[in-house]
């Protein structure tokens, strides 16, 4: 198992595929974009697959989440998906992505075994998206979230960050979209990880600044704890349901105490948490040949050091130096 010194076990592996992207988000990446990791520094698909292979079979983890980075410009995904389809025991497998190209993959992603998506959009309005993102492809987006749920890749769950004075007057427009669509909502409070330390602590719109915007619209009902397990989003049900809504209140509300996480960067370094500043290299052990128990064994050593928290609650809060795109978000 993946455990640490406060008991929490790792049972949910995020592996970061690439840390490309075809957007620029302003709140994740600058303009120009950023140094890429060179080729050789990436995991091959082989590496990829037996590090998430040793983490099913010998270190209890059950779920797999690839995100980047966009993981749908890794060439090779849909082989790396139909490969861990194949393992005993098969974890459950979703996809973070931007959506786009995922009309074209959609189908051939479920046929491989995923499971289900996670779409990122902030917003309903192309204008405010290419402002967002800079880039004009609000319409991918929007289509290849539809042919992730014709394709079956559901629940298609919707990621979605507000930025003062850009799309924070959205928030009941995106939820009336989502339930209309059949989508499952969740708002992400802006976290201190973009490349340009942009992140400022008054400016973020808060947990609780998306719900009074919501409740100006909708009658939303708590979920207890027992529904929320391990999962990072507080849910609602939205005008009693079956709808519901979901904040990520990572800086408001952190939920570390019950985190299962354990991560996998595109360069094959072990990060225990987003904040993690340590990361343990499974990469140099793989390629000088070091057996599966010896590997397994790095892992555990590197999830036993994990904080107990992100630390973003405490005056003296350092940003990693490796920004999301790069950790896999
Ligand atoms: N490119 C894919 C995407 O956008 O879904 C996967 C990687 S992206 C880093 C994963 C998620 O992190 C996205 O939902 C994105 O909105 C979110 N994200 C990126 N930067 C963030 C930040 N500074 N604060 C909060 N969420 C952020
Ligand atoms: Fe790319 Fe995702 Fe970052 Fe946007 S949030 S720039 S889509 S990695």
């Amino acid at each position: 198992m993946l455990i640490d010194t406060y008991g929490r076990v790792a049972t949910d592996l995020r592996v970061s595929l690439t840390d490309r992207c075809n957007l620029r988000c302003t709140y994740c990446m600058p303009e120009e974009g950023l140094q890429w990791l060179a080729k050789p520094d990436l995991l091959t698909d082989d590496e990829i697959v037996r590090l998430i292979r040793i983490a099913v079979t010998d270190l209890g983890v059950t779920e797999v989440r690839f995100t980047g980075g966009e993981p749908l410009l890794r060439p090779g995904l849909v082989g790396i998906v139909e490969r861990v389809a194949a393992l005993d025991p098969r974890p459950q497998m979703s996809l973070t992505t931007n959506g786009i190209g995922l009309k074209r993959t959609a189908q051939a992603l479920k046929a491989a075994g995923l499971d289900r998506v996670n779409v990122s959009l902030d917003t309903l309005r192309p204008d405010v998206f290419k402002t967002l993102t800079r880039r004009d492809r609000h319409k991918d987006v929007i289509e290849g979230m539809a042919a992730a749920r014709d394709a079956g890749l559901t629940p298609v769950k919707v990621n979605a960050v507000l930025m003062p004075g850009l799309n924070d007057d959205e928030a009941p427009d995106l939820l009336a979209w989502a339930v209309e669509q059949g989508y499952e909502l969740r708002f992400i409070e802006q976290m201190p990880l973009d490349a340009q330390h942009g992140w400022k602590r008054d400016g973020m719109i808060t947990a609780g600044d998306i719900l009074a915007s919501l409740r100006t619209r909708f009658t939303l009902t708590e979920e207890g704890a027992a529904e929320r397990g391990s999962a990072p989003a507080e849910r609602w049900t939205v005008d009693g349901g079956p709808a519901t809504v979901g904040v990520i209140a990572s800086v408001t509300r952190p939920f570390c105490r019950a985190c299962d996480r354990t991560r996998l960067t595109a360069d094959g370094q072990v990060r225990t948490c987003l904040f993690a500043t340590e990361e343990s290299d499974l990469r140099g052990a793989l390629r000088s040949g070091a057996p599966d128990a010896d590997v397994a064994e790095l892992w555990k050593k590197a999830m036993w050091g994990k904080k107990a928290g992100s630390g973003l609650d405490d005056p003296s809060f350092l940003q990693p130096d490796r920004p999301m795109s790069a950790i896999g978000g």
